[in-house]
């Protein structure tokens, strides 16, 4: 077993990492940090586990820690997460799903945090002794989502850690912890994977399609964890219906077309339906405009429709483009404030349509 081997990619900062544990200088606190999807929980998982191997060629997978760090069951290893209050007793049961595939998106709730009582509770368990006598690690996953009381009370055990201590926290939004949580960290970037990476990941890990990992390959942005859930079986039925009722739109507005998107969306709920339409038409108008300015077909992310691209890129002209970019971003803006769903819909519909609501 190779060490950080369940990472993919970031090769860069693999070698700092395995640089800093040969010389016995691993930090005593680590933040992890980039977009979601690219990896900082898959580091978090595999630095703990070199770090309790009990083998020379760490982590041998083969140890007791080693197994027991699979599981989930290691004495020694603590992991924080932000659970809602009736998840808080099947913590093991979150643990487990995140290790089988730290890549594929956690569905957090919002409101669910990392409480002072997480932090009382990681404080304690800190400070005794380790059962197996060698490190001890805790990681906090998405640690911007600890209480401003519960990042006081870290503060304190950031200040003396056991000198058996390491703790790892992971999160996209350091910004959001306390600067004097944040300056006590060794601070590590995870930049975005290659498309490449991300094809290689999905053909060893995945069922999907040679064309299904390919266009996911582009749509993810560089996120392996965006890409999973693009892979979602329901999700390429439903951006297929967007991109039709979009295209339409863009060739078209007439009556009978604006009935049918009316109907579609009427009295709608349907947050994730809305994101998809938005967010799948943001992604075309990209295509289209990134077309008419290099004429290279080679840059379109959406390949699965790029005759009808390269067809719209030539009808219509950039100025137009460039309102229809700025309404859908003002109204992509929004969605995330609980809005009335069908407003927010129909009035980007029909000012596509060039009409009055
Ligand atoms: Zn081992």
């Amino acid at each position: 077993m190779n060490a950080l081997a369940g990472v993919v990619g970031q090769e860069f900062r693999k070698k700092i990492i395995l640089r800093m544990y040969e010389m016995g200088k691993v930090p005593p606190a680590i933040l992890i940090c980039g977009s979601e999807g690219v990896g900082l929980r898959a580091l978090a998982v595999e630095m703990s586990k070199l770090l309790m191997c009990e083998r020379d060629t760490p982590p041998c997978g083969d140890c007791r820690s080693c197994r027991l760090a699979l599981r989930g069951e290691h004495p020694d290893i603590l992991y924080l997460l932000p659970l809602p209050a009736a998840e808080r007793g099947k913590r093991l049961d979150w643990v487990k799903q995140l290790l089988a595939n730290p890549y594929l998106p956690i569905a957090f709730t919002a409101s669910a945090s990392i409480t002072i009582d997480d932090i009382r509770f990681l404080e304690e368990q800190i400070q005794l002794t380790p059962a197996f006598g060698g490190n001890k690690v805790a990681i906090i996953f998405d640690a911007h989502r600890m209480t401003a009381e519960a990042q006081n009370a870290f503060l304190k055990t950031l200040e003396e850690p056991p000198s058996y201590a390491h703790i790892i926290l992971t999160t996209p939004y350091p910004d959001r912890l306390f600067e004097t949580i944040v300056s006590r960290t060794q601070r590590f970037f995870l930049g975005r994977l290659s498309s490449n990476e991300i094809k290689g990941y999905l053909e060893s890990r995945t069922g999907a399609t040679e064309a299904e990992i390919e266009l996911v390959s582009r749509l993810s942005e560089g996120s392996l964890g965006r890409a999973f859930l693009l892979l979602d079986k329901e999700y390429f039925p439903t951006r297929k219906r967007m991109l039709d009722l979009f295209f339409s739109l863009l060739r078209s507005a007439e009556d009978d077309l604006l009935l049918d998107a009316v109907q579609l969306f009427q009295n709608t709920r349907d947050k994730r339906l809305v994101s998809i339409f938005f967010t799948t038409s943001r992604s075309v108008l990209n295509d289209i405009v990134l077309y008419q300015r290099t004429r290279e077909m080679e840059f379109i992310v959406n390949i699965d429709r790029k005759d009808e691209i390269v067809e719209v890129a030539r009808l219509l002209p950039p100025d137009k483009l460039e309102e229809y970019i700025s309404i859908l971003d003002e109204k992509m803006s929004f969605l995330e404030r609980n809005p009335n769903l069908e407003v927010l819909v129909f009035d980007f519909i029909f000012r596509l349509a060039g009409r009055e609501l």
